[in-house]
Order: structure tokens, then sequence, then C-alpha cells
């Protein structure tokens, strides 16, 4: 399986010296795109190996990962419960009737028990009404995503100085730093506000699967537009101007950012002149419809949903 490494052709880049590609890890499996494949590979096999039949995971209604984990079951002979936060609402939106279509069963948490989530006398309550489940954190974050992700380096079939990633629950750039084990320098984006509580999260994940600190990556926790899931009238023309000129779509939670503040940090001369960097395109245009409506937006159609 390889995926395909981008090159973009850009005025900027040409005044500034500087060279960026595109990872396109978003082609990578036509039915769960992107990182959620590398954070679900392992785990799948390890719910394989311990005879399970049930995947268990929580998520919001719009999340790549409920998307993800609802297509892997289908695919790979599991039944799937989504524990989604909030009320139901009907009709569903566009990723939850795609869940529902591919046969996750979904169970809807008030706000205040989503948040027990990770508390294991909750967990162990949820999995008792689930036959032989297997459990998925929340965005799929765990050692074997960690170990999944340090996979997708390998795709880096050019030589390369800079890799940037969006980052969420913080387990794909975990696993990135990983797999370069040292080498080059690699730059999160945190999609939420307040990103900087990411700089622990992804240390203790690295420390925890490698048993190593790495100095060789940051976070630009500047690039979020309001937060989780906000956006502004800028960040939309960018995804927009990206995807006439590039002719690659970005997804406005996670890639549209990353690469908005990629633009922005070669912009403000961050990067040396000579600099090659790769922006790692991990998915998430499932989104799309369900994000237009919700905004109203007339953009982009209909057709990027699955
Ligand atoms: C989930 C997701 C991320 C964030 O991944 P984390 O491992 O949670 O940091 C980034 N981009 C896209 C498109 C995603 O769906």
């Amino acid at each position: 399986m390889s995926v395909l490494l981008q090159p973009l052709s850009d005025p900027l880049l040409t005044q500034k010296g500087v060279e960026l590609a595109v990872l396109r890890e978003d082609l990578l499996h036509p039915g769960i795109p992107g990182n959620k494949w590398r954070k679900l590979k392992y785990n799948l096999l390890a719910a394989q190996e311990q005879g399970c039949e049930t995947l268990v995971t929580f998520g919001g209604a719009f999340s790549n990962h409920i998307a993800a984990v609802a297509a892997a079951g289908k695919e790979f002979g599991f039944s799937t419960v989504g524990y989604i936060r909030g009320e139901e609402t009907l009709p569903l939106n566009p990723t939850l009737a795609f869940t529902a279509q591919q046969g996750m069963l979904l169970r809807y948490l008030s706000r205040s028990d989503y948040r027990l989530r990770n508390e294991p006398h909750f967990q162990a309550q949820i999995l008792k009404t689930a036959p032989k489940p297997y459990l998925l954190p929340e965005g799929g974050t765990n050692l074997l995503a960690v170990k999944g992700c340090a996979e997708i380096i390998t795709e880096l079939t050019a030589p390369w100085d800079v890799l940037c990633v969006a980052s969420g629950t913080s387990g794909t750039l975990a696993g990135i730093v990983v797999g370069v084990a040292g080498k080059g320098k690699i730059i999160g984006f945190p999609a939420l506000k307040g990103g900087e509580f990411l700089q622990k999260e992804v240390t203790e994940l690295v420390q925890a699967y490698s048993g190593q600190t790495y100095q060789n990556w940051e976070l630009q926790i500047h690039y979020h537009f309001g937060g989780y899931a906000k956006h502004t009238p800028e960040l939309l023309a960018f995804i927009q101007t990206f995807h006439q000129r590039h002719n690659i779509l970005l997804d406005p939670v996670y890639t549209g950012k990353m690469l908005y503040g990629v633009f922005d940090l070669i912009k403000q001369d961050y990067f040396p002149a000579g600099t090659k960097l790769v922006a790692v395109h991990t998915g998430g245009q499932q989104g799309w419809a369900g994000y237009a409506q919700r905004y109203g937006l007339a953009w982009p159609s209909a057709k990027v949903a699955r």
C-alpha cells in the first residue's frame, strides 16, 4: 500500500524558496481514511487475537473516529457500538447516518455522563452490555494507535526536513515522533483552543510507547480558529483556494487549520530557504457534509460526502 507524496507548486513557495509536499494519507484506505485507519489497524488485530466481537467507542456526533470505527467493524466483521455525546437528533446527521448504515448501534450519553468516558468504573458498566467487547477510547488514541501512526513515515519516499500534522488527541503526532526517532523536525497543529496541554499528552504517549523523550517536535497552538470545529471566513476561503489551486480537499476541523498554519509560518519566514516541508493530510473529508449542513455553507457541494 503506497501513499502519494504530492509536491505543491505555489507562488509563495517559490518566493520563499521552500518546498512543500502533501502526504496523501487521506487516500490510504477507501472506507477508513487517513490517520483513523493507522490508529485502528493494530487495535483491530488485537481485538481479533483476543476473540473480541464488538468494538465499543465514544465520540461526538460528527466524529471522524466514530465513522471510521463503524466502517472498520463492517469490513472486518465486528459489531460496533458508538456512544455519542449529547442527545439524539433526527434525522441523523450525515456522519451518524453513515455509521448507522454500516450497522453501528448508536447510544447517546448526556454531556455529564460523557465526561465519565475515561473512568474505569463507567467503562466497565458500559462494556457489560456488549458481547465480547473491545474498547477504543475517544479519538482512538492508545499505544496501539501510536504504533500504527509510527508507520506513516514509511511513506516518505523523498528527503524532508519538517513534518507537519494536525492534532486532536495527539496519538498521530506521538506516533510520528516515535516513528522518526529523533530525525528531522515535527510540528503539531492542535485543532483545539488551549492546545498547549498536548505537550504533556504527547510526551507521555511517546515515553510510554518507546521509553524515550525526544526534543525534535513542537506545537503551534495559535491556529485553532476559535476552537474545536469552529471556523472563520478566512479559514474557509483558504480551504477553497487551496482546493482550486492544488485539487486537494482539506477538512475544516483539522487539516485546513494545519495547512493554513503552515502557509502562515512560511509567510513569516519561519523556515529557512531550502527547507523541505511535508504536510500530512490525515483525511476527515467525511465531516464536510454535516459541517456544511450545520453552518449552512454552500461549499463544498454534497459530492464530497462518502
Ligand atoms: C482525528 C483526526 C486528527 C487528529 O488525530 P489525533 O491522533 O487525535 O491527534 C487529525 N486529522 C484528522 C482528519 C482527523 O480525523
